[in-house]
């Protein structure tokens, strides 16, 4: 029998299966799956399946270890590293609807948060004070921005938040993300206490729950290697008091960016020794960043943020922590005369991080490409060599760096955006392999994708000793090797899908 012969064997063998349990599927040429926000593929999927719950995602993996079948675990697609992408004969499981649906199967966006001490106990946030470890127990599907909602009302939030709030905490969990709250909580793997996850035996499923802190912090980063995560317990944080917390803009400008990178961080290296906050974030700011009649351009403090001279660059950083954290940042600021400090209000930090959030997203008619996004400038004396050789390498097309400030380096995203035709989508994709070869070097201390994952270029680019502990996971969580057997092969590399866009 043929290899494609076989593979639609065990497809219609799937289908059968679906259909019997009457687990949500979509079959045919699925397009809209064919890739990430990575713009990377291995192919177009024909079989995506949406469980909503444990019980189904254990039926799919007993079928699928007993067919030899392998799954492709898939949150909202938003990882910038191909991990959510299937290769041909794979099936892709889309975990959105987990822990996040009806009684009649619908998933809905508002609902009751459930809250657990650390211990897994039930809690009452009517009651909770600011000490206390809490945690809010979630369906994988389940997103930052809908808990957050959920949570507001009591005056709590998600500790971690990436910027794509509209990511699932599966897919948070997978990739390690970070993000806000990463200064003082880590990296999202951190903010773990607890999980369950549907892996295998060689004969099946089995359903296993992981309280053993370090064993979930070995875990986070899995990339969907060990099984589908079905339920976490996620540390959540009071929403602090305006009076008692800090938000501060500081701006600098200059015609060279390799000196505004030295200048900036300088003041970075000497912020991560002396001060404790929850977000530090930069972005660079030009003509096009906010729209012409944008309020934010009325606001009397901010506006001026936004009006800049011809030829000159602007780079804004944003931190924000409680007083008592934050005390040295004044006197550290004003040991750099050419940058501008001001303490701002909640509202106006809130505003400001909108318009860094979009920075890296939004354009009418045009598209993001990704592909030079994540990397780490672990030495923060480094950051203007990087800056200089990044500003070179994407001369004249648009889109600005932005990123984060983490107490363990400078995590940097550039996105050009590109005209929606072939060639200039082409010439964007082209435009960033010349960045990552310019700036992925050891000596300036870059690491490439720390925050968003390696995806995957896991097996090939990862450390020696990651690949190691990850090995031993996938053997014990997944004997039956069904979740994504692909990544581990370093040879396996994602397309540009940008050439075959229809547009
Ligand atoms: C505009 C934008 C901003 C971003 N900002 C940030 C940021 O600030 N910080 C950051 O770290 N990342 C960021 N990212 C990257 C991405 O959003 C994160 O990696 C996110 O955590 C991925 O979640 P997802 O639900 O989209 O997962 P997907 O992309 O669908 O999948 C990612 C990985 O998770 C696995 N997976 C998903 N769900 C499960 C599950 N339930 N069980 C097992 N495996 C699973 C998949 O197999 C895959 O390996 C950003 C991306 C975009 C497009």
């Amino acid at each position: 029998m043929s290899a494609v012969a076989r593979e639609q064997g065990s497809i219609d063998e799937t289908l059968a299966f679906l259909r019997e349990a009457r687990i949500p599927h979509q079959a045919g040429e699925l397009l809209g799956y064919a890739t990430d926000g990575s713009f990377l593929t291995l192919g177009v999927p024909t079989l995506v399946v949406f469980p909503k719950d444990e019980a189904e995602c254990a039926a799919l993996v007993d079928h699928a270890v007993r067919h030899g079948i392998a799954l492709v675990p898939r949150g909202t697609g938003s990882g910038t590293a191909g991990a959510a992408t299937a290769p041909p004969g794979s099936v892709l499981v889309d975990l959105e609807r987990l822990g996040a649906c009806d009684a009649r199967g619908h998933r809905r966006g508002l609902f009751a948060p459930i809250v657990v001490d650390a211990r897994g106990t039930p809690a009452d946030l009517a009651k909770a004070g600011p000490d206390d470890e809490l945690y809010v127990r979630v369906g994988a599907g389940r997103t930052s921005d809908e808990t957050n909602r959920a949570l507001a009302g009591h005056g709590w939030t998600v500790a971690v938040v990436p910027s794509s709030g509209y990511s699932t905490f599966g897919g948070n969990f997978a990739t390690n993300a970070r993000g806000s709250g990463t200064p003082a909580f880590g990296p999202f793997g951190n903010a773990v206490n607890r999980l369950r996850i549907v892996a295998t035996t060689r004969e099946g499923a089995r359903v296993l729950e992981v309280t053993d802190r370090e064993e979930v912090r070995r875990l986070a980063g899995h990339h969907g290697l060990c099984g589908l995560v079905t339920e976490l317990d996620v540390r959540i944080a009071p929403i602090p008091k305006p009076e008692d917390m800090v938000c501060a803009l500081l701006s600098i400008e200059s015609e060279d960016a390799g000196h505004l990178g030295a200048t900036i961080g300088g003041l970075m290296k000497r912020v991560a020794a002396e001060c404790r906050y929850f977000a530090g974030e930069f972005l660079f700011i030009d003509e096009g960043i906010v729209r012409p009649d944008d309020p934010i351009r009325k606001d009397p403090v901010l506006g001026g943020t936004f009006v800049l001279p011809a030829g000159r660059r602007r780079m804004i950083l944003l931190y924000r922590g409680r007083k008592e954290g934050m005390e040295a940042l004044p006197r550290i600021a004003a040991e750099f005369p050419e940058v501008a400090y001001r303490e701002i209000t909640f509202p106006q930090f809130r505003a400001l991080m909108a318009v860094r959030t979009a920075a890296t997203g939004k354009a009418l008619r045009r598209v993001n490409v990704p592909g030079a996004e994540d990397f780490i400038i672990y030495d923060p004396a480094r950051f203007g060599d990087v800056l200089s050789r990044m500003f070179a390498a994407v001369e004249g097309a648009s889109g600005r760096p932005v990123g984060h400030h983490y107490p363990d380096g400078i995590e940097v995203h550039y996105r050009p955006q590109a005209a929606v035709t072939r060639a200039d989508i082409e010439a964007a994709w082209a435009m960033i392999q010349k960045l990552r070869e310019a700036v992925l070097r050891t000596e300036l201390t870059v690491e490439d994708r720390k925050e968003h994952g390696l995806g995957l270029a896991l097996f090939r680019d990862g450390s020696p000793s990651r690949h190691e502990e990850l090995r031993r996971l996938k053997a014990e969580y997944d004997p039956a090797n069904v979740f994504c057997p692909h990544l581990l092969l370093p040879e396996i590399e994602g397309r540009f899908i940008g050439s075959s866009f229809r547009v």
